[in-house]
């Protein structure tokens, strides 16, 4: 049952960051207008707002105009609400479970939208450092150290510079962006391994696009996705991961 609860919870956010990921590379209020079709403009109406059943009903298409919407919309709101389960399983009812729901969160829009438009913007980090800054503050406020964050975040923004630094492209500042939010919410060790994963996942998938000609040696593959994809991986798995490995 409360399962079904921190589900329910998921997609509906999960609804909003579908708004989030879509408005904001247009620099659009992610608040204002109300949620409308992409296509005719018409207004949706609150039965129409309903996550993931709204698509099933109206059978993928819009109310007024027929025209298709995205199977992406609904596959995000059930993802976020698998993801908030499965940080619940692992975490409890704890302070980590919402930081690291607001983190998976965060992580989802930004990595989404730097697969449609290969940009990492500033405000989407910005939240991310705000929101871990904020988490940071209460265990200050709790009496509990808060220096292995710090040393994560260092750890996490200094790799990647270095290597934007000495390749001179390939990843781009927004990269380091994220790695350096990510260190902030994992902590030093976590950050490490995120920072490993990431590059593996790069790796295994970027010759996986070269050996399936989708994509060439020189095209660019945005980075931002595969360190979302190991940030989520160390959120769920990461300490997991790390006493398997020392074993
Ligand atoms: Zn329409």
């Amino acid at each position: 049952m409360e399962y079904l609860i921190i589900f329910i919870l998921g997609i509906i956010i999960g609804s909003f960051l579908n708004v989030c990921i879509y408005r904001i590379p247009k620099e659009e209020s992610i608040l204002y207008p109300p949620s409308h079709c992409t296509s005719c403009k018409g207004k949706l109406k609150s039965y129409d707002l309903i996550p993931i059943l709204s698509y099933i009903l109206l059978k993928g298409r819009c109310r007024y105009c027929r025209e298709k919407v995205s199977i992406r919309y609904p596959m995000i709101e059930f993802l976020t609400g698998i993801l908030y389960v499965l940080v619940y399983i692992k975490y409890g009812v704890t302070l980590e479970t919402i930081k690291y729901i607001i983190m998976v969160s965060i992580l989802i829009v930004i990595g989404m939208i730097d697969l449609d438009t290969t940009n990492v913007y500033f405000k989407t980090t910005l939240t991310g450092f705000i929101v871990a800054v904020t988490f940071l503050a209460l265990h200050v406020y709790m009496g509990l150290p808060v220096i292995n964050y710090i040393y994560g975040s260092i750890i996490g923004g200094g790799t990647l510079s270095l290597i934007i630094l000495i390749t001179k492209g390939g990843m781009g500042w927004g990269d380091a962006e994220i790695c350096s939010v990510c260190g902030l919410f994992l902590g030093f060790k976590l950050t490490l391994l995120m920072l490993f994963l990431s590059f593996i996942i790069g790796s295994v998938i970027g010759l996986a696009l070269i050996a399936l000609k989708k994509k060439t040696r020189k095209d660019y593959v945005p980075f931002g996705p595969f360190i979302v994809v190991a940030s989520i991986i160390t959120i769920l798995w990461g300490q997991d991961i790390i006493t398997w490995y020392l074993l």
